[in-house]
């Protein structure tokens, strides 16, 4: 494609420096590097007309870790790790909050449930058994017991009772987030380019020179935020993994309020509104949902509409309105991968099923990453 004189101009020279990504990293590191360098040029190419990963997909759980996902990590990583982990996703919804602000995003904190099926039943009372050392575990960060057990007030069917309740699990707006975090990224001067993809990048003589679908351009500063489709650009240990959800129309009288975790996180849910978000069933066929292909799958949207029929509505009518899914970057650790590529080039990818949490502290970090101690 043939740019003209002005287009090359106003768009895409002196560059200070490039993302790669508009989901909430590469907007947060965009708006620290605004608010650090106020004169800095800073462009975001999107492959998308609208972010297309997992930042407008995802299920606006504002979680730190269901008590089984916290046993889980304590099997394979020290104490001092696995606390970090929560203390680290716990402060990293600060900056969002500061960043976007409660009433922009409905951010509410309803509480998180975590349940079991009937047949699961040892995993229920090994989780029950082991909350007062978790709770114990975590009081240096939340100061009182985080997990507490509660009745079935839901009705939910085939399941094992108690359920595992935690007060201090929130649920934002997925869509107001993001729109009020482009927002904020085009009022502080960043730009943005949709539906440009990158293709290769090479970081030579002081400059990165980046070629994309469209045309080709310098930069001084490269920063990869492409999180599940790192993998295009040689960054090994991050997997695509996509994440296949539903809504319901609106069910009249819904009693159910929260955000929920089944099956060791396999599967989730939560209301919006007086709708049922129902995501999950990557664990029926984890081989081909390591894929960037966004679309569904019979297998997967039909369990998660049979959990919605026999367990989650038994006695409810409904009907689905909307199917989707979207990809998260995953690997062996759940920390994300922040790195240097190369003198130039940086990357904050690899942001697992924890991005609403962690995500804006990581495009801060991935913004100190690329401007070092300027
Ligand atoms: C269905 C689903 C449910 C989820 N639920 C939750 C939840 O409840 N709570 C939670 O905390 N997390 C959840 N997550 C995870 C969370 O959404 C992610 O961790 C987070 O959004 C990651 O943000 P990101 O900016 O790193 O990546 P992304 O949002 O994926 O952004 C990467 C961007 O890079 C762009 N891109 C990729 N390659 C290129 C290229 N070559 N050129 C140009 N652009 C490119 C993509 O289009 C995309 O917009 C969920 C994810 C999914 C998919």
């Amino acid at each position: 494609m043939n740019l003209s004189y002005w287009e090359q101009q106003s768009w895409l020279t002196d560059i200070d420096y490039t993302i790669i990504g508009s989901g909430i990293v590469g907007l947060n590191a965009a708006l620290h590097l605004r608010s650090k360098f106020p004169k800095a040029r800073v462009l975001i190419l999107e492959r998308g007309f609208l972010p297309n990963g997992a930042s407008t997909k995802n299920a606006g759980f504002a979680c730190f870790g269901s008590l089984s996902e916290i046993l889980d990590d304590l099997e394979n990583q020290s104490e001092e790790i696995v606390v970090n982990l929560v203390r680290k996703r716990l402060a990293g919804l600060e900056p969002l909050r500061q960043t976007v602000r409660d009433q922009h995003m409905d951010y509410h904190v309803w509480g998180g449930y975590e349940f079991f099926a009937e047949e699961d039943e040892g995993s229920q009372a090994y989780c029950i058994s082991r909350m007062p050392e978790v709770n114990e575990l975590l009081k240096p960060i939340f100061h009182e017991d985080v997990f507490t057990t509660r009745g079935n007030k839901f009705s939910f069917k085939k399941i094992k009772e108690p359920l595992i309740y935690n007060k201090f699990e929130g649920q934002i707006n997925t869509g107001k987030m993001m729109e009020t975090l482009l927002h904020k990224v085009y009022s502080a001067g960043v730009k943005i380019l949709n539906n440009v993809e990158v293709d290769n990048f090479s970081d030579k003589n002081g400059l990165v020179e980046v070629n994309t679908d469209k045309f080709r351009m310098f930069t001084k500063k490269l920063l990869i935020a492409s999180n599940g489709f790192a993998s295009k650009f040689g960054i090994q240990g991050v997997k695509p993994a996509r994440a296949q959800v539903l809504v319901t129309k609106p069910i009249q009288d819904l009693k159910i309020k929260g955000t929920f975790h089944m099956d060791k996180g396999f599967y989730y849910f939560r209301n919006i509104e007086d709708r049922i978000l129902f995501g999950g069933g990557r664990n029926l066929d984890l081989k081909g949902e390591e894929t960037t292909e966004m679309v569904q799958t019979d297998l997967i949207q039909n369990r998660l509409e049979d959990l919605l029929r026999n367990t989650i509505l038994p006695n409810t009518p409904f009907e689905i309105d909307q199917r989707w899914s979207g990809i998260m970057g995953v690997g062996d650790t759940k920390a994300p991968m922040l790195k240097s590529i190369s003198a130039n080039v940086v990357c904050g990818v690899r942001l697992g099923g924890m991005g609403v949490a962690i995500g804006s502290l990581t495009g801060r970090e991935l913004a100190e990453l690329a401007t070092g101690h300027d």
